[in-house]
């Protein structure tokens, strides 16, 4: 947690990192950084590759002098230390995490652990059994024989974690610690972080340059080109674990046709991919806007319109098929939506089959009514007037679907029904629905 009113934990002051100072490949790793994290703080180091983030965390870890400028640590300039005592400091006070975990090959697991306790003046059996009880805490200690190329990543990663936590220091520094993780692993990684944040109140500083780690801390600092150039607070912190549920979720959301082709497109090149899939990629992502459908409940809602227009079907029995799931062979929609849209069928279909071409005033007056009340569309006389005269010319088809949008949206004083492009172009479209259902219908 970030608390401005206590004292801070770790000051730097116009502190500076330069290599080859002077030289014509000198670069400025860190330019005049001003800073100060507080104790129990979670801070996020954010920034683009070569930016200078690890050289700003190895010079708050004490690995790294500034060039100019200072450190200082618990109110103590660290970098005036002397020898001795930076090296206690740094035992006592610092634990580090790497993207390349940096165990020891020849050492096995427990020892690894041990490793920072070695000077530490507690006896080897007393090393021990800290070390195993970090390793129990991060579930890997049936692996505490092993030597640590027998590991995968993400057991190497806790047994670092362990490592940097055997001297029990306030400050962890993190660098890039999920780099080379995979998902499951990565999402490990983060929880010890948030744990040892929150429960074991250590302050936490992540250099990170994934973005999805942003939430993850109490403040976040934006680096560029070895400057600090924005510093965040964060609203609304997240877990770990919300990530993962988002990703789960959308996961969950890629259709299972589209599951089916990338595996079947597996030999193919990308651009042979693009051309195949162009088509069910329109499908898709109009199905997905409208209404978020599968292609499966696509061609299921599809055949299950046909039998209402080959009368095989009444619309509560297309309510029905709309809503059984698909193994029982509906289109597997949600109830709520079935019965909404089937309403909407049942009118248009109602609507367009009442439409009778050897009595179009009739008809005419018909459609007007439907629409006005279907659009609401609140009509002066003389708009009323024209918009009946419009549907009547569509009737007699002497009218094209352009000239309907033309004169609906045209003014009156030239002619028109003076609505707006948008309402003309709604009006247009259900009236072009209303006739096809008409024409499609065989059996009037
Ligand atoms: P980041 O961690 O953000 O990727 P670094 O702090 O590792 O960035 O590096 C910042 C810049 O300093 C880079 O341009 C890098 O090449 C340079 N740099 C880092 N270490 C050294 C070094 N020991 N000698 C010379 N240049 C270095
Ligand atoms: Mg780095």
């Amino acid at each position: 947690m970030l608390d401005k009113t206590k004292k801070p934990q770790i000051v730097l002051e116009k502190t500076s990192v330069v290599y080859n100072q002077g030289q014509s490949n000198e670069v400025r790793s860190l330019e005049n950084a001003n800073l100060k994290l507080y104790p129990q703080e979670y801070v996020i180091i954010f920034g683009p590759s070569g930016c200078g983030k690890s050289t700003l965390l190895y010079t708050i870890a004490g690995l790294q002098k500034p060039t100019s400028g200072t450190v200082s640590i618990d109110n103590s300039e660290i970098y005036s230390l002397k020898k001795s005592d930076m090296v206690e400091f740094h035992r006592r006070k610092i634990g580090m995490i790497f993207q390349a975990f940096y165990l020891i090959p020849s050492l096995n697991v427990v020892d690894n652990v041990c490793l920072p306790k070695t000077a530490s003046g507690d006896s080897s059996k007393d090393r021990k059994i800290v070390s195993e009880t970090l390793l129990k805490r991060f579930g890997i200690l049936n692996q505490a024989k092993k030597m640590p190329s027998e590991l995968s990543g993400g057991q190497k990663q806790r047994v670092s974690i362990a490592r940097s936590l055997a001297n029990n220091p306030d400050i962890i520094l993190a660098d890039e610690p999920v780099g080379n993780l995979d998902s499951v692993s990565s999402h490990n990684v983060m929880k010890i972080l948030q744990e040892l944040n929150e429960k074991d109140k250590k302050t936490i500083i992540l250099v990170t340059h994934d973005p999805a780690h942003l939430r993850y801390g109490d403040r976040v600092i934006y680096i560029k080109d070895g400057k600090i150039i924005k510093e965040e607070i964060v609203k609304k912190k997240i877990s770990p674990d919300d990530e993962l549920q988002k990703e789960i979720e959308v996961k969950e959301k890629i259709s299972p046709d589209l599951k089916m082709l990338m595996r079947a497109f597996k030999d193919l090149t990308l651009s042979q991919i693009g051309v195949l899939m162009a088509p069910f990629k329109a499908q898709q992502l109009l199905s997905h806007i409208l209404l978020s459908m599968t292609f499966e409940q696509m061609d299921k809602t599809t055949k299950a319109l046909e039998e209402i227009f080959y009368s095989r079907k009444n619309f509560d029995e297309l309510a029905k098929m709309l809503d059984n799931s698909l193994e029982r062979g509906g289109a597997g929609w949600d109830k709520r939506l079935a019965q909404s849209f089937t309403n909407e069928v049942r009118q248009i279909v109602s609507q367009g089959r009442q439409i009778d071409f050897d009595n179009v005033i009739e008809s005419t007056n018909k459609l007007f009514t439907y629409l006005s009340a279907k659009f609401r569309l609140g009509l002066t006389p003389k708009q009323k007037e024209r918009l009946r005269d419009i549907i009547n010319e569509r009737l007699k088809n002497k009218y094209s679907v352009e000239k309907v949008i033309l004169m609906i949206d045209m003014p009156i004083k030239n002619g028109g029904a003076g609505l707006d492009k948008r309402t003309a172009k709604k009006i247009s479209r259900e009236l072009e629905i209303l006739l096809l259902v008409r024409y499609g219908n065989k059996t009037i």
